[in-house]
């Protein structure tokens, strides 16, 4: 849609750095560092839009000790950028997300946004910047209004109405009997996995997080239906950071830069362009992929 659109003819602003080596690193991240001086932690918890970029930084990362499945990956998203991780099963890919989001620290190396390492900010700023979507956990026992509210506690039915209307489910909520009471989750109205997924989204609208990581998974739904909700995501995405975790050409394609995550390391980084070019890993998984 607009947004891919926009993503292909105006790529201006883009600036994702890869640092694999130590020193190359060292160097950069100094001069970062040096020309920066932005103070996130100040007043309202807001970061400057121009500072909000994601950063890894010569990451290490295992579930269990002595057992590391993200080893000394780096990478920088620039605001309002889309990055797209591909890469075979169990490379690291949901673990390097689930790092960006907040909900893991590095054991060793730095996640930071704007600047400001997430491992030092609550749980609720972190959430206030930058969200997680995947495929769990899409809705809670309770109402539909109690099921938007977790995003957004203070806001009023009208902001609801206008977030379900953003992601184009207000038809079917309005046809809802006790409208936003209507008891959802199990045991009360059976949702469609795609209404289930729209739900997602209002919260993402209600959170309104500048930074998205989408953990996206091979499509439950019915072609149509799916791209019903495309549609929707695209307008959800449109200004903000995505990291996208892909498992479809298109999503890759459609990105600004890709890494290629394997075993654990980025192997792989650039366009679309330049990894079909390079003939590497990437360009293997677009043939196979394409047919
Ligand atoms: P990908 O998303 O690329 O398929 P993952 O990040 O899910 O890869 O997994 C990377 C490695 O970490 C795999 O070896 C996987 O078994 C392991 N792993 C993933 N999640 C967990 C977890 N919650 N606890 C322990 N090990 C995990
Ligand atoms: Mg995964």
């Amino acid at each position: 849609g607009a947004l891919i659109a926009q993503m292909l003819v105006d790529p201006v602003g883009l600036i994702l750095r890869w640092y694999d080596e130590l020193q190359v690193a060292h160097v950069s991240l100094a001069r970062l560092v040096g020309v920066r001086d932005i103070e996130p932690d100040a007043g309202d918890g807001s970061l400057d839009p121009d500072g909000r970029e994601v950063r890894a930084d010569r990451v290490h990362f295992g579930y269990r000790e002595g057992v590391d499945v993200l080893r000394k990956v780096s990478l920088e998203v620039a605001p309002g950028t889309r990055l797209a991780l591909v890469g075979p099963s169990g490379a690291g890919k949901s673990t390097l997300g689930r790092l960006l989001a907040g909900i893991y620290a590095p054991r060793v190396g730095h996640i930071t946004l704007g600047g400001t390492e997430l491992s030092e900010m609550s749980a609720e700023r972190v959430r206030s910047h930058v969200a997680l979507v995947n495929q769990e956990h899409h809705v809670f026992v309770g109402s539909l209004r109690d099921n938007l509210l977790l995003a957004s506690t203070d806001a009023d039915d009208a902001e609801l109405w206008a977030a379900l209307g953003a992601v184009d489910a207000d038809g079917w909520a309005r046809a809802l009997d006790d409208g936003l009471d209507t008891e959802v989750g199990s045991g009360g109205l059976g949702l469609t996995p795609a209404q289930a997924q729209q739900i997602a989204l209002a919260r993402l609208v209600l959170a309104d997080p500048h930074t998205l990581v989408l953990d996206e998974a091979t499509s439950l739904l019915d072609p149509r239906a799916a791209r019903h909700l495309e549609r929707s995501l695209a307008r959800v995405l449109d200004g903000r950071t995505v990291v996208a975790i892909a498992h479809r050409l298109h999503t890759a394609h459609d990105a600004d830069v890709i890494a290629v995550v394997e075993n654990g390391r980025i192997s792989e980084l650039g366009s679309h362009d330049q990894l079909v070019t390079a003939d590497g890993a990437y360009a293997a998984l677009w043939r196979s992929w394409h047919g």
